[in-house]
């Protein structure tokens, strides 16, 4: 088997030092070509030192000389800013990019690798929210496969494997319902951000986890899952399942229903898009059905939890607005980070932003960069 070729956007996060511990276990079938981060240096050369990719990048161009002085003894090419992440998609002779930067951020350096031809392994599910057509579109036009990382999609594209993508009825999202679960709008009035940031079941970057918390991130997947299985509002469902061990479910049109299960850890989805279509020894935890013993299943509470409606809408809708709601969502999470609004203002940011910044039905790539901006202004002015 020849080395994959690995590019790894994100590398010093939840997801991508993940992604560095399977290339860690597997140096006969993994090279890892590049690395990217946004401010953590000393992260980033410890993995650059281990790992000997061709070519480092630090968004934060402050961080440069540092970088590249720490790695002068090396063979490695040292760059700065987020520009050079995009063009790192062209220079490099990786032949697959794990996208595991956080937010909008990941949206142009995807595209760039799409318009490269490299195979995406896609954990940042923000680009498929702000611009799914545009990027489903591109990848058909490059034949470029988009292999999902997200536990819940990585699930599905497990189910999906020799079925025919039109005998879908329909998919079902498992969410763990985060730690707010059974919780009504007046009980989290006052909850505060250490709470937000304990997840039952795992550990994740923040803004991810204050999404789950919020169940923006169950939104966020509900589109996501539009774009990758090509699907409508109708055929996605979410159901909350607390103990986190099936990941989702793809129900078929004689009514038979697969379930992908394993125990929470991000690693298995993570290994599975490295190695797609072949199925590759691992040693992680197994699941015991010992440990267990009852799978429970309940209904998303939409009213608590707004943000989750409001995805619905605005993937129903279409056209700019899950992108409007996307960036609100990002200034949300990070004020909310930051003490300077409370748990359920996150939400109402959100709808806020929805009915302000101007609808655009058929977007560019132009309006899309334009909405996004132009939401993160009218969300600071509302704050
Ligand atoms: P983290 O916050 O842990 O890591 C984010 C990574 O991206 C870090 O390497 C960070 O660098 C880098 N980064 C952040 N902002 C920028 C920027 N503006 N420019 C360049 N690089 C940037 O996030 P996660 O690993 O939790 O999540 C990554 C993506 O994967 C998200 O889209 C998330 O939704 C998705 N995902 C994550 C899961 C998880 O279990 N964590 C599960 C499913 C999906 P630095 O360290 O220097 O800040
Ligand atoms: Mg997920």
């Amino acid at each position: 088997m020849q080395k994959k070729k690995i590019a790894i956007l994100g590398s010093t996060g939840s997801i991508g030092t993940q992604a560095l511990d399977i290339a860690r276990a597997n140096p006969d079938k993994i090279e890892i070509e590049v690395l990217t981060a946004n401010s953590n240096a000393d992260l980033l050369i410890a993995q650059a030192l281990e790992f000997k990719p061709n070519h480092v990048v630090i968004a934060d161009e402050r961080k440069y000389q540092f970088v590249k002085d720490s790695l002068a003894n090396e063979d490695i090419k040292v760059f700065a800013g987020s520009k050079s992440i995009e063009d790192m998609m062209e220079i490099t002779s990786a032949d697959m990019v794990l996208t595991a930067m956080v937010g909008y951020s990941g949206l142009k350096p995807t595209i760039k690798a799409i318009e490269n031809k490299k195979r995406i392994a896609l954990a940042n599910k923000e680009t498929l929210v702000v611009a799914g057509e545009l990027i489903t579109k591109l990848c058909a036009e490059n034949r470029v496969d988009l292999i999902p990382v997200d536990s819940e999609h990585s699930a599905i594209f497990q189910c999906l494997v020799g079925e025919d993508l039109n005998t879908i009825d329909k998919v079902i999202l498992t969410a763990s319902g985060g730690p707010f679960r059974g919780k009504k709008a007046s009980d989290l009035a006052e909850v505060t951000k250490a709470q937000a940031l304990k997840h039952p079941n795992w550990s994740m970057g923040a803004k991810i986890t204050i999404d789950s918390a919020s169940l923006m991130n169950k939104g966020l997947e509900v589109i996501e899952a539009k774009w990758l299985f090509g699907l409508d509002k109708s055929q996605i469902d979410v159901v909350v399942h607390p103990q986190s061990i099936i990941h989702s479910m793809v129900e078929f049109n004689d009514g038979s229903i697969k379930a992908q299960m394993g125990l929470p850890d991000m690693k298995l989805p993570i290994h599975y898009a490295f190695f797609f279509p072949q199925r590759m020894q691992s040693d992680f935890n197994r699941l015991s059905f010992k440990d267990y013993n009852t799978l429970t299943f309940e209904e998303p509470d939409l009213e608590t939890f707004r943000n989750l409606a409001l995805a619905y809408h605005a993937m129903d809708k279409g056209g700019n607005l899950a992108c409007i709601l996307n960036a609100a969502n990002e200034v949300a999470v990070d004020a909310f980070l930051h003490d300077k609004i409370k748990f359920l203002q996150i939400a109402e940011l959100n709808e806020k932003c929805m009915n302000k910044v101007s609808f655009i039905q058929n977007p560019s790539l132009e309006d899309y960069v334009n909405t996004d901006s132009e939401t993160r202004r009218v969300a600071a002015e509302l704050l």
